[in-house]
């Protein structure tokens, strides 16, 4: 997801928290919606480890390009009745008469070139595969070498960084359509590979705790 600039939360502490309806800090973000809380407090920086969970990532954070989080969040179990659970080899196998159903599914996002761009890339990710053992291990090569400065303020959240951008343009090289420096930043945000949740935030601590496990596992100490 692209952070929203502001949705009328409440100010607490930093103005990058914020109190839910439990009076508990989180990200301000995550207060505007119960979906938004949902995902804030479950999702959104734990650790993607499959294949799968990162080619849904990336297609979602495609399909978010120009619209809210929150429509994408809303139709998110209408994408995944669509394209197959995001189970990529079977949505690289989908043809034109595929592409036509989804361009008629009212539950998702019908844009052409998005939807396009998601079967295209899906065969993108069974080479990466091919050639890497694992897209989550491509992935996880770009998390940040060092502890990022901790997010105090609404302008602190960045939407693109040195390392957004050299995955942006890795996933390029390798012929993926809808994944420039932005994209690729939501989707580290969003799969674990960087911690963004705000200094006090209600699932800080636990999400840090998640990335280094799981890079820890996955570099094999
Ligand atoms: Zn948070």
């Amino acid at each position: 997801m692209v952070l929203p600039v502001s949705i009328g939360a409440t100010a607490d502490v930093t103005d990058a928290l914020a109190a839910g309806s439990d009076g508990r800090l989180r990200c301000f973000w995550a207060v505007g919606a119960p979906e938004y809380l949902d995902y804030h407090d479950s999702e959104w920086g734990r650790p993607v480890l499959t294949d799968d969970g990162f080619f849904e990532r990336l297609c979602l954070e495609g399909f978010q390009s120009g619209l809210s989080w929150l429509t994408i969040l809303r139709k998110r179990a209408a994408f995944r009745a669509a394209f197959a659970g995001f189970h990529m080899a079977d949505v690289a196998a989908f043809g034109p008469a595929d592409v036509e159903r989804l361009l008629n599914d009212a539950g998702i996002v019908r844009n052409r070139r998005k939807i396009e761009a998601a079967v295209h890339n899906a065969g993108r990710c069974l080479e990466t595969i091919e050639e890497c053992g694992s897209l989550a291990a491509l992935m996880w090569r770009f998390r940040p070498a060092t502890a990022l400065t901790p997010i105090r303020s609404r302008t602190d959240w960045p939407a693109v960084t040195p390392e957004s951008t050299a995955l942006a343009t890795e996933l390029r090289r390798r012929g993926f359509r809808f994944v420039g420096p932005t994209t690729a930043y939501a989707t580290m945000q969003a799969a674990g590979l960087v911690n963004d949740h705000a200094a006090g935030c209600l699932v800080a601590d636990e999400v840090e705790q998640e990335q280094r496990a799981a890079a820890a596992l996955l570099s094999g100490r």
